[in-house]
């Protein structure tokens, strides 16, 4: 017994220089949730004021030359830069959201209109079940704009605990110089979807991705076939311009463009993170808004 104990003792000795360690502060938590052990998980949330970040992306064609995650590496890798100014907890990879319009091109994933919808919203409840109290999303998929602005909306319909805060920039024509000299370089119409911006973005974020050799393999001239219905939205707009899914021309695209962009983006994302954490005013009215919908022949005529 006495033996047991003086081990014991040894073993508790033996670890207090860790312990003192551990305990001096935790000056690099990881940011991924997935790279957080569980102890530290619990440091994290309170270490980012309970913020979680979801990079939305989407596994979707990008012309012949860049990667199907163009997106998602492109939104992390400007997420992942900015919390290293401003810490918050950055969700895994996230690629569920709306791409119907690619569903004949090889390698997309496109999961059903229900399930995307789903994916979000029990993803949200299980950050929330874990701590968090506000949710940063940061959209990297045009095709998700509207998806997410209504998926904000909708979470009025019922009771939540958290905040949904989607990141809109403001651009602030000071930080924009360098991006505004460099855009004014690149012909018209060259830079759209997998065009010169987005494959410059890629060149600075993953060069070892870009094959801007098969650029010119594929047209990205905009077919315009619907020029009869100048008054109409339709679903299948996308697919009668750039059925290619690549609109502009690549072979302007350069490293330079993309790291002024990165740089512009993390400074407007680092700048939103502080006021996120901040704003005390968004769980406020939302508390109220619930409250009063539950019985809304009280609220003031
Ligand atoms: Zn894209």
């Amino acid at each position: 017994m006495k033996t047991q104990i003086t081990i014991a003792c040894l073993i508790l000795l033996s670890l207090i220089p860790f312990s003192r360690q551990a305990s001096a502060g935790e000056p690099n938590l990881p940011a991924k949730w997935e790279e957080l052990t569980a102890p530290n998980f619990v440091k994290a949330v309170s270490q980012s004021g309970k913020v979680c970040i979801i990079p939305l992306g989407i596994i979707e064609k990008h012309g012949p030359h860049m990667p199907l995650g163009t997106d998602l590496i492109d939104v992390r890798a400007q997420v992942l830069n900015a919390v290293k100014e401003e810490y918050a907890v950055v969700f895994p990879e996230y690629y569920m959201g709306q791409i119907n319009e690619a569903r004949h091109q090889p390698g997309v994933l496109a999961y059903s209109p229900d399930l995307v919808w789903k994916m979000l919203q029990e993803t949200c409840n299980e950050i929330s079940r874990n701590g968090f109290e506000k949710i940063i999303f940061v959209n990297g998929h045009g095709g998700n704009n509207d998806l997410v602005k209504y998926f904000c909306m909708s979470q009025l319909s019922e009771k939540r605990n958290y905040a949904i805060y989607l990141f809109q920039p403001k651009t602030d024509p000071n930080e924009h110089k360098k991006v505004e000299e460099l855009m004014k370089k690149l012909p018209p119409s060259t830079g759209e979807h997998a065009g010169a911006q987005e494959t410059s973005y890629m060149m600075a974020v993953r060069p070892d991705l870009v094959k801007l050799d098969k650029a010119s393999t594929q047209s990205g001239d905009d077919l315009n076939r619907l020029v009869n219905l100048p008054n109409t939205y339709t679903g299948i707009w996308w697919y009668a311009k750039f059925p290619n899914h690549y609109a502009g021309d690549a072979k302007f695209a350069t490293a330079e463009l993309g790291r002024a962009m990165l740089e512009e983006d993390t400074k407007q994302l680092v700048r939103m993170i502080r006021e996120v954490k901040a704003d005390k005013k968004v769980p406020e009215l939302q508390k109220q808004f619930y409250e009063a919908s539950q019985h809304p022949i009280d609220t003031k005529q």
